[in-house]
């Protein structure tokens, strides 16, 4: 016998326990996406076989968390829990003072509040979707300066998430500092693929900003997961622990909101973590009015416990090499098949371009919203829109916003499912793709006034 040349690799964790899913026909899915009006998001999750809509609070626990959870201390104030939790914050992220809230958009709505005033402008490494419309209720405005490589979804620069320093100074010098209450960094960009930045741009953003005394804020639902792209990418850290580059990337930053629903692999979960004791006293009276007293913030010690444990376990080395490695394992397999993704392959998800794909339906008629419908339609994967429905209205012209990326995002949760269930989804991607002609697009006949794609409905062009 011949042994084999290829060793092969397996998810670093076993299955103790499963969950069923269903398996539906395409009649059946025929109607579930036509009653949920062709938007990914009111379908039912009983309708769905492979779930890839989101890695938002989909993660599985492990047996240690689960353990955690048996751990709460329920008591209205001064949970231990919390106190579990702070250590963590501080150990792993070294941030000074912690404010939890039950997820990532209460802490922006905390910070926004606190640091944006009327008539502000917060520059920031591509918009999010909620970190956004706080910003714009609290008054101010947002102004993307990452760098152009960023919109484009077949440039292979190693850091799409980096910051145009040219873009940032020049906006700094045309409203003057005192109009800038932070800058607004991202690490693994979502809206632009799961795109890392780097950490040598980072410091330049950081020496810019101290020059005129503006904070940075950084949106670190994603960290772990950039450090783990700046280990892999960036010359001098191949032999760095993610650990230690967390670490240093938190470091360059004065704040941090956090959806610990992404990389901090809980199911509910997040907080606000600044170092400035000011900006904290502010944010822990205010989490009282807006979530719960500042030892809980709107989560049950259960909750914080399981924070705190997946905090760590987040930034274990054998989890994140698997976690991006089968985001990676998609992505090379569409890419092997001449199918147009966002490159280079990001950090949470595979990015296909709707545009390139249907390039015959314009942004009216909303090609990657379609290109979603019909892949759940082919095999019961639910994917997500990322183009012209989530990017909404300018809110001076009323028009709709047309980003130059039209995505559909296949988003892998973590540790739930295996390589086969990748398989199987790349080759939905593929018989879709092999009938994309003759796809026709959709028209859009209800619209909500806030975050319009969670719950806009579509029907038929045809
Ligand atoms: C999910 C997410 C948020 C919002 O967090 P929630 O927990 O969903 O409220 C903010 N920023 C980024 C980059 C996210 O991915």
């Amino acid at each position: 016998m011949n042994t084999p040349k290829r060793r092969s690799w397996a998810e670093p964790y076993k299955i103790k326990m499963v969950e069923p899913v269903k398996m539906t026909t395409r009649k059946d899915r025929e109607k579930a996406i036509s009653e949920a009006g062709y938007n990914t998001f009111l379908l039912r999750s009983g309708d769905v076989y492979i779930d890839l809509l989101t890695d938002s609070g989909t993660s599985a626990m492990s047996d240690r968390q689960w353990a955690g959870m048996m751990l709460g201390d329920e008591a209205y104030a001064g949970s231990r829990n919390y106190y579990n939790l702070e250590d963590a914050v501080r150990q792993f992220y070294g941030y000074k003072y912690l404010v939890p809230t039950h997820q990532g958009r209460a802490a922006e709505h905390l910070i926004s509040k606190i640091m944006i005033s009327d008539g502000d402008v917060i520059p920031g490494n591509m918009y999010f979707t909620t970190t956004r419309l706080h910003q714009e209720l609290a008054g101010g405005t947002f102004a993307d300066v990452i760098i152009d490589e960023a919109h484009d979804p077949e440039n292979e620069h190693p850091f799409k998430g980096n910051v145009d320093l040219q873009k940032l100074e020049d906006l700094i010098k045309k409203h003057g500092p005192d109009r800038m209450p932070y800058v607004s960094i991202a690490t693994a960009v979502n809206m632009a693929g799961g795109q890392p930045i780097s950490l040598e741009n980072l410091q330049q953003v950081r020496e810019l900003t101290a020059e005129y005394d503006i904070p940075i804020i950084h949106d670190m639902t994603r960290v772990a997961e950039n450090a783990y792209f700046i280990k892999k990418k960036e010359p001098g850290y191949a032999d760095k622990s993610v650990a230690a580059i967390v670490r240093q990337i938190c470091d360059l930053t004065d704040g941090a909101t956090m959806s610990a629903k992404k990389d901090a692999l809980v199911n509910i979960g997040g907080f606000l973590a600044v170092n400035d004791r000011e900006v904290f006293e502010e944010a822990r009276n205010l989490v009282v009015v807006y979530e719960g007293l500042h030892t809980y913030g709107g989560l049950a010690g259960r909750d914080m416990e399981a924070m705190a444990l997946g905090i760590e376990e987040s930034v274990q080395e054998d989890h994140i090499r698997a976690r991006i490695g089968q985001v990676q394992y998609l992505g090379d397999k569409l890419i092997g098949w001449g199918i147009p993704v966002v490159r280079p392959i990001g950090s949470h998800g595979v990015f296909l371009d709707a545009r390139k794909i249907l390039p015959h339906l314009s942004q009216d008629q909303f090609p990657a919203q379609t290109l979603a419908a019909e892949l759940y339609l082919d095999a019961g994967v639910r994917a997500m829109e990322r183009g012209v429905v989530s990017a909404g209205r300018n809110t001076e012209t009323g028009e709709h916003n047309y980003p130059d990326l039209e995505l559909v995002r296949l988003t892998i949760p973590r540790r739930v499912y295996t390589q086969a269930h990748m398989d199987v989804v790349a080759e939905s991607v593929a018989e879709v793709f092999a009938n994309r002609e003759k796809i026709s697009g959709l028209n859009m006949i209800y619209e909500p006034k806030y975050l319009r794609f969670f719950q806009a409905r579509f029907e038929r062009a045809d």
